[in-house]
């Protein structure tokens, strides 16, 4: 493996190399708050098992976690009710975009996995049903990961979805219809929304998910955040579904479990090493950012990471 010196220069340098691309891309525009967030914005950062932290660009800054924040729910859901969450939901790959009805229809309320919205709306459903405060263990779940205080949903974005949610809405009532969501649709949705507003950094976002990367363990505290078998099944769907439609291109060109959200971050898991993060607002037609995804893809083929 590299020196650390040697990856946050090539951290740098893959920065400046993105650079021409951020006119590629559109930043998403469902809610006003995502569409004011300039697109000329771009960081990664890598953290490793072993402590160290490298960063380049605006690793600092934060940005609204959405979809990558179905990896946080997925795992407190699978360490609240087990193996009971397979009754609800599939593994499989979608091969639709991420908001998609249809399938939810043809499989009769189980969604394809949880990765997708209606999988993360599914999950929503169990945190609501088995905690008294959802919203803030999710927020007190992520704090402890990272070992920091300061994160929070972003209220103007968490409304901002409230009121344009007309679709995730339309999936949760769906899965209802079903008999597949036991709490009030509202109060599932709020969840949903709540914990996709969570603003983070890419440091702290790095940081958080390391016990992916080490077997269940977070490194830092020495804690089993969830049991090995678990990690390893995060890390098996994040690599079949955690990219939506595009995550067979990425699995060929990158080859590691990813997720990626709207507000432009993506994650990828590095089992035995650590986790690199990228952001930058501008999407993709798949609603992968454009930067990050190639920030992503040139560190892991300089590094050699592919799993396959
Ligand atoms: N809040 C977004 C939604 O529910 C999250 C989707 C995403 O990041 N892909 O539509």
């Amino acid at each position: 493996m590299k020196q650390p010196q040697a990856i946050t220069a090539i951290l740098q340098q893959l920065l400046e190399q993105c650079q021409p691309l951020y006119s590629q891309g559109k930043v998403a525009d469902y809610i006003p708050a995502l569409a004011k967030v300039a697109p000329d914005n771009a960081a990664i950062a890598v953290a490793t098992i072993d402590g160290q932290i490298h960063t380049a660009g605006a690793a600092d800054k934060n940005f609204s976690l959405q979809s990558v924040s179905k990896i946080f729910g997925l795992v407190m859901a699978m360490n609240r009710i087990g193996d009971d969450l397979w009754q609800r939901v599939n593994m499989e790959p979608s091969g639709q975009p991420f908001n998609s009805i249809v399938q939810v229809e043809w499989e009769k309320g189980i969604p394809r996995n949880p990765v997708i919205n209606a999988g993360a709306i599914l999950v929503a459903d169990v945190l609501v049903s088995h905690y008294s405060a959802s919203k803030s263990a999710f927020l007190t779940f992520i704090r402890r990961l990272v070992g920091e205080e300061n994160i929070y949903a972003d209220q103007q974005v968490y409304l901002s979805e409230l009121e344009h949610g007309n679709r995730n809405a339309a999936l949760a009532y769906l899965m209802k219809s079903f008999g597949n969501i036991e709490a009030e649709v509202p109060d599932v949705l709020a969840h949903y929304f709540h914990q996709c507003a969570t603003a983070i950094n890419c440091r702290q976002l790095a940081t958080s998910l390391l016990f992916l990367a080490n077997r269940g363990v977070q490194p830092h505290s020495n804690e089993q955040i969830c049991s090995r078998r678990d990690a390893h099944r995060v890390n098996a769907i994040l690599s079949t579904s955690g990219m939506y439609d595009q995550s067979g291109e990425f699995a060929f060109k990158v080859g590691l479990p990813a997720k990626s959200g709207v507000g432009g971050a993506i994650v990828a898991i590095v089992p035995q090493f650590g986790v690199i993060t990228a952001w930058s607002p501008a999407l993709n037609s798949f609603g992968n950012s454009v930067v990050g995804m190639q920030l992503i893809s040139l560190f892991a083929e300089e590094l050699g990471l592919s799993l396959f």
